[in-house]
């Protein structure tokens, strides 16, 4: 069969084939320990549920505007700016069914074939398939590891060419956990002015960072710096909510309005009665944010030293997110594993352990393991790993 070039040139997440296949083991009743998903294991808090159960008992199901209703995109310019100190109108935000679709409509609505994206590697693996299928050529940074992953301006001055036209950041970072110190931000975001590029911020994690660290983006920078910057944000985590489906871009109005000329022949607006619940998140109790940082940072606490008491297993510690990306080169090239994907296929097989190869994270020498499971999974996962480790 004949598909488009622009299809043909993409895959299937391979971050959900990993996952597809550890659930169709456990569908067969085989005990997994899952460190796949990238998605909270906890509940939606109460008041939101409750939110979108009223909005159905008040038959607030037809169509909305496309672009959410206006209540929604005051509530999420309001939040941002009290949370991240940002200084957004309502008519710059875009409601979008969750982060990725924001970052599609952007790179869909500002790449063209030839335009440069430059991605900083290890990167979340939708960047790269979304910018290939706008034709757009991705170039890829590789941040050093021995420094967590963090991304440098220094690193991003030196991709710099005529046809640079985006660059995407992902702070904290998905599969790294690398938060991108805010001083490099801004001297990045200077950069854009100077070159003329645009920033793609994705923010979907910037509730979870650890220890000292703060929440930030560079939407905070002053309206300015707006002129280049997309922020892409997500309700997904920050509010355990990835199966409602609601993100937003907060950018320039003209570049909102061209985002919505795709969402009007695609999707529409999202489910109106997520928006609805997505109100109640955003302007209610903040708490279970803060709940669920406590309790991912006590496993972080946990599963950094366990890893690296695997001999052979080298772990950085992540500022935030929910994931750890241990170096696993010392076992490539053993009893058949040539590559992270051959490895994480052995973890499944026989160690019954699911983690996501960092072949999908565009480096090689890595797994990525999600923490977002209870302490008893943490604990008898690890107990598999150093076991099927210690026998290569
Ligand atoms: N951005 C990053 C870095 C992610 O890891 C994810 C989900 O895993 C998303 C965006 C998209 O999340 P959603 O579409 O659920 O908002």
């Amino acid at each position: 069969m004949n598909f488009s070039k622009r299809v043909s040139r993409i895959s299937v997440s391979s971050t959900s084939a990993v996952l597809a296949a550890a659930a169709r083991l456990k569908a067969e009743g085989v005990d997994i320990v899952d460190f796949g998903p990238g998605e909270p294991d906890f509940a939606t808090p109460e008041h939101i549920k409750q939110a979108a159960i009223t909005s159905v008992q008040g038959d607030f199901t037809r169509y909305t505007a496309t672009e959410g209703i206006p209540e929604l995109r005051r509530a999420i310019a309001e939040w941002h700016a009290r949370e991240l100190g940002s200084d957004y109108r309502p008519e710059e935000v875009l409601v979008t069914v969750g982060g990725k679709h924001a970052v599609f409509n952007l790179v869909s609505s500002l790449i063209d074939a030839g335009d440069e994206v430059i991605i900083p590697t290890p990167y979340w693996v939708t960047f790269k398939d979304v910018v290939t299928y706008a034709s757009g050529e991705c170039v890829f940074v590789e941040t050093p590891e021995r420094d967590g992953f963090r991304l440098s301006a220094a690193q991003v001055a030196a991709a710099i060419t005529p046809r640079t036209r985006m660059l995407i950041v992902n702070s904290p970072c998905n599969p790294s956990g690398a938060v991108i110190p805010s001083e490099e931000l801004r001297q990045i975001a200077d950069l854009a002015r100077e070159h003329r590029f645009w920033v793609l911020c994705d923010e979907c994690y910037s509730h979870f960072v650890y220890g000292d660290g703060r929440p930030f983006s560079l939407g905070s920078l002053g309206r300015d710096y707006l002129g280049q910057l997309l922020v892409v944000g997500s309700l997904s985590k920050t509010f355990a909510m990835t199966g409602w489906r609601a993100g937003y871009c907060l950018a320039p109005k003209e570049v909102v309005q061209a985002a919505l000329k795709i969402q009007s022949h695609c999707t529409s607006n999202i489910c109106s009665i997520t928006q609805k619940a997505a109100i109640a998140a955003l302007t209610g109790p903040q708490e279970p944010i803060r709940e669920m940082l406590k309790e991912y940072s006590r496993r972080r606490d946990y599963m950094v030293p366990a890893l690296n008491a695997i001999s052979g297993l080298h772990c950085q510690w992540p500022d935030g997110a929910f994931y750890v990306y241990p170096n696993v080169s010392s076992f490539l090239g053993k009893t058949g594993i040539h590559t992270s994907a051959d490895l994480a296929q052995r973890l499944l097989n026989q160690a019954r352990v699911a983690v996501v190869p960092g072949e999908a994270f565009g480096t090689l020498q890595h797994i990525r393991i999600s923490y977002a499971t209870s302490t008893e999974q943490l604990e008898k996962g690890v107990e598999r790993l150093r076991r099927l480790f210690e026998s290569l």
